[in-house]
């Protein structure tokens, strides 16, 4: 049990059946579980063992910090690099065995002397950048590239790569660019092929395409989000359900009167007598302050309004006369219709990636099966 009463409780029964529920939707391709950010806010280490126990082939994480974290903590399976790391890592890279997605020749003679001198190997993947304008090289550069890699005798060209920008949409301008960033794609593709140059692992699709796009697929997916229970707002969810409850506990209650003001700047006054509760969890546990006068939080089957402003530390409800006491746990966010963390992004005109990673280190994790 955990002794802090704001917690995030990470069920992780709910997240093996996630990943169970993608694998049969992805079918026969390799799956790697994007764990960057702190498994968008679920713990990378406990997440990574329990996605690797459940199927996913590899992990793939945004800084190469995050790949040292899942080596030193014993993780074996192959670790991609997503994003472009400062040469002055490339030593760790090599150290760590990670694999690095390039989208520059900047490091490769850094990885090639490394690798060298610790008598290694190291698979590297090719970033296609065909429409996100982001990281990575244009189609047509493509093949330069791979004979660049080709010519460090201690790099393996093993993978080549691209990341949609607008595959979470359905408009139509949304379809028609995810079509045509396919379709860069495999102009990249062919050319290597045509050049005889062979590519085990390609892989392009992301949460919203794993689900929804299998013309995407290529031989690897490539998800985060749907495996933390969301996705994206303008489709159906295939039944996956939110891995974190964020949750808390009723710390002080108290009659206001009608007419007194509540929390800073006086933001809300109390309408007429009635009891507020004062909940231990503030923006700065990561409850957007936006929340103030707007957002709810649920006890016992039954959701409260959040009266005056959000403080860093605290939040107050108006809880009327029911019958709540003190340690009555709170609902901030969850598995719950109203207050998941996908509604709650909603109506902060925002998507669940910013809430779940915006739960702060000090709220602790708590993990149940
Ligand atoms: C974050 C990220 C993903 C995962 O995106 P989701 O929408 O969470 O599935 C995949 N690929 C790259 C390159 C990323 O940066």
């Amino acid at each position: 049990m955990s002794l802090q009463t704001t917690i995030a409780e990470i069920n992780l029964t709910v997240f093996e059946n996630n990943i169970k529920k993608i694998k049969n939707i992805a079918k026969a391709v390799r799956t790697v579980l994007v764990v960057k950010a702190n498994a968008y806010g679920h713990g990378i280490v406990p997440i990574s063992f329990t996605g690797l126990n459940a199927g996913v082939d590899a992990l793939g994480v945004a800084t190469v910090n995050e790949g040292v974290t899942l080596r030193e903590n014993g993780i074996t399976a192959p670790i991609l690099v997503l994003f472009q790391h400062s040469i002055s890592e490339s030593e760790l890279v090599c150290y760590y065995n990670l694999t690095p997605i390039v989208t520059n020749n900047l490091a490769l003679s850094y990885y090639q002397n490394y690798c060298k001198r610790m008598n290694k190997k190291m698979d590297v993947y090719i970033k296609v950048d065909t429409g996100l304008s982001r990281m990575g090289v244009r189609p047509e550069e493509v093949l330069d590239f791979a004979k660049e890699i080709l010519s460090h005798d201690c790099l393996s060209l093993h993978g080549i790569t691209t990341h949609f920008a607008a595959s979470d949409g359905c408009e139509k301008a949304d379809i028609e660019f995810t079509k045509n960033q396919i379709r860069l794609f495999n102009c990249a593709i062919d050319s290597l092929k045509s050049n005889n140059i062979n590519i085990k692992d390609i892989q392009a699709a992301n949460s919203a395409a794993t689900l929804f796009l299998p013309e995407a697929y290529f031989n690897t997916v490539r998800f985060g989000l749907a495996a933390y229970g969301y996705t994206p707002d303008d489709f159906e969810n295939p039944s996956l359900e939110p891995v974190m409850s964020f949750k808390s506990k009723v710390l002080v209650i108290k009659a206001i009167k009608k007419g007194e003001s509540v929390s800073y700047s006086m933001t809300h006054t109390a309408s007429k007598d009635t009891r507020i509760a004062v909940v231990p969890v503030g923006y700065s546990d990561g409850l957007p302050r936006a929340f103030s006068n707007k957002g709810k939080f649920k006890i016992k089957d039954k959701y409260y309004p959040i009266v005056g402003r959000i403080c860093m530390d605290s939040t107050i409800i108006d809880i009327g006369n029911d019958d709540i006491n003190l340690e009555d746990e709170v609902l901030i966010f969850g598995n719950d219709e109203v207050l998941s963390a996908q509604a709650l992004a909603k109506e902060l005109n925002t998507i669940p990636h910013e809430i779940i990673t915006g739960i702060s280190e000090r709220v602790h994790r708590v993990y149940i099966k």
